[in-house]
């Protein structure tokens, strides 16, 4: 209402790890534009908040969190490690930081908005007394497997026995008949059951029932059956669309490598293979050798967004000799890498955002799923949507490779795929358009989260 008497506070969570800080971002700059007397305070690692936190705004306050590595700490390469322990201090550091934002601006939090993998805010909610958002930054068949993850041990059981039974379907939870028991993410029936990790989604699947919403990065129109079913498991369930994509960029991307240019600069349309596996995952050794191997060998010209360190592995010369053929980058601006006319084909790690983002610009993907839900989605594109194929035996060789690229960019096959992504973008396109269900959920989300229900 404009007045200065306003006294709502915003408590944002994000999970510092992964592609999961920057869409909670960009909600919160969606929400708060929209909400300009209510405070948010963004509560984050410095790491994660230097990268994320790109937009400076009125009511939303940056807050920095200890990661919880404490001084001299020598890592032990466990897996997950900085996990554990950002997740070992952040109950009490997270607290702490609230009072602080609750001093500073003078307004009690009215609301927790959080990531879902951080379960334990409910904690903080219930004892303020204020609504409990969550947001789950993967799609809906993702978040099935975490919420039934009791009921999947129950009916397959696990470690070997999962194992002996990989190639079942999962037909006992609705809208999940397409999906093999292999599929699942790693710690709902093999793999350590037990890991931080593990547990700390197997918490979240028992806890999200109880949160005052769940808001996800998809669109109810993509899987109309999960959509419903996942109705009847939360009190409100918000499809507002893929975060990523949430807020329309303000300007020109950035491009430090200029390979936008680059990509201007190619004669033929969709002639172009983008390479680039997100932010955690770690393609070996072997496998980066495989796959450069195989770009150098193929028609395609390529642009690959590698690490710097990660060059090491790329066979000797190899950029040298194929300075006309391709481009690597250590980042680029993918969406907009996405959208351009010469990128016909996405060699990815099936993670959400970039998944999202290639529906959203029509290009089908070759994927080599890594962790987390990645195999699940990697299903979901190959064999439910039809819009990309799972890398011959889930990992990159050469001849696997070039099969998969020729299978997309000059068979009937790819024809199909790029059939059905239009298709899915049409759909998607629809939900997030003015009157579209991402926009009847955000409003829904906006009167929740500013308590104006
Ligand atoms: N990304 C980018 N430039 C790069 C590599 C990645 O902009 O060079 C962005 C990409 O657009 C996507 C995100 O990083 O939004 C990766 O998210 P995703 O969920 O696919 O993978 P994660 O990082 O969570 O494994």
């Amino acid at each position: 209402n404009g007045s200065n008497t306003d006294c709502r506070h915003v408590a944002v969570f994000p999970f510092p790890f992964g592609t999961h800080a920057a869409p909670l971002f960009n909600i919160t700059r969606k929400l708060a534009s929209f909400a300009p007397t209510v405070i948010f305070s963004f509560f984050n690692t410095p790491q994660s908040n230097n990268k994320v936190f790109t937009h400076n705004l009125d009511n939303v306050k940056r807050y920095d969190v200890w990661d919880g590595v404490p001084e001299g700490y020598v890592f032990k390469g466990k897996p997950q490690e900085d996990i554990e322990l950002f997740m070992l201090a952040a109950p009490d550091s997270l607290r702490e930081a609230v009072s602080k934002a609750e001093t500073e601006t003078g307004r009690s939090v009215s609301c927790v908005l959080g990531d879902a993998f951080l379960w334990f805010m409910e904690d903080l909610a219930k004892h303020k007394g204020v609504p409990w958002v969550t947001t789950y930054m993967s799609e809906e068949h993702s978040l099935l497997a975490h919420l039934y993850t009791d009921l999947i041990r129950e009916k397959i059981g696990i470690h070997e026995t999962a194992e002996e039974r990989k190639d079942e379907m999962l037909s006992f939870i609705p809208g999940m008949s397409n999906f093999r028991v292999q599929d699942l993410p790693m710690g709902i029936v093999t793999g350590n059951l037990d890991s931080s990790f593990a547990r700390m989604l197997h918490q979240m699947g028992l806890a999200l029932p109880r949160a005052t919403a769940v808001c996800i990065s998809s669109c109810d129109e993509l899987d109309p059956v999960v959509t419903n079913h996942l109705k009847t498991k939360f009190n409100k369930l918000l499809n507002v669309g893929p975060l990523s994509l949430i807020m329309q960029p303000t300007s020109v991307p950035e491009d430090p490598s200029n390979c936008l240019t680059w990509l201007d600069k190619q004669k033929a349309d969709s002639s172009v293979a983008y390479v680039s596996f997100g932010s955690v995952a770690r393609p070996d050794a072997t496998e980066i050798a495989a796959l450069a191997q195989a770009l150098e060998a193929s028609h395609v010209k390529f642009l690959w967004s590698i690490k710097d360190h990660l060059k090491v592995h790329l066979p000797d010369g190899f950029i040298e000799r194929n300075k006309e053929k391709g481009m690597v980058a250590a980042w680029v601006p993918q969406a907009a890498v996405l959208a351009h006319k010469a990128v016909g084909v996405f060699i990815t790690h099936f993670g959400h955002n970039s998944i999202m983002e290639s529906v959203a610009c029509e290009v089908p993907m070759i994927g080599r799923p890594f962790i987390g839900e990645q195999k699940l989605n990697g299903r979901l594109v190959e064999a439910v949507w039809g819009i990309g194929l799972v890398v011959e035996g889930g990992v990159f060789t050469k001849e696997g490779v070039i099969k998969s690229l020729n299978k997309i960019l000059a068979c009937a096959q790819g024809e199909k795929m790029r059939e059905n992504i239009r298709g899915l973008r049409v759909l998607m396109d629809r939900a997030i358009g003015p009157d579209g269900s991402c926009n009847t959920n955000f409003k829904h989300l906006l009167d929740i989260v500013t308590n104006t229900i």
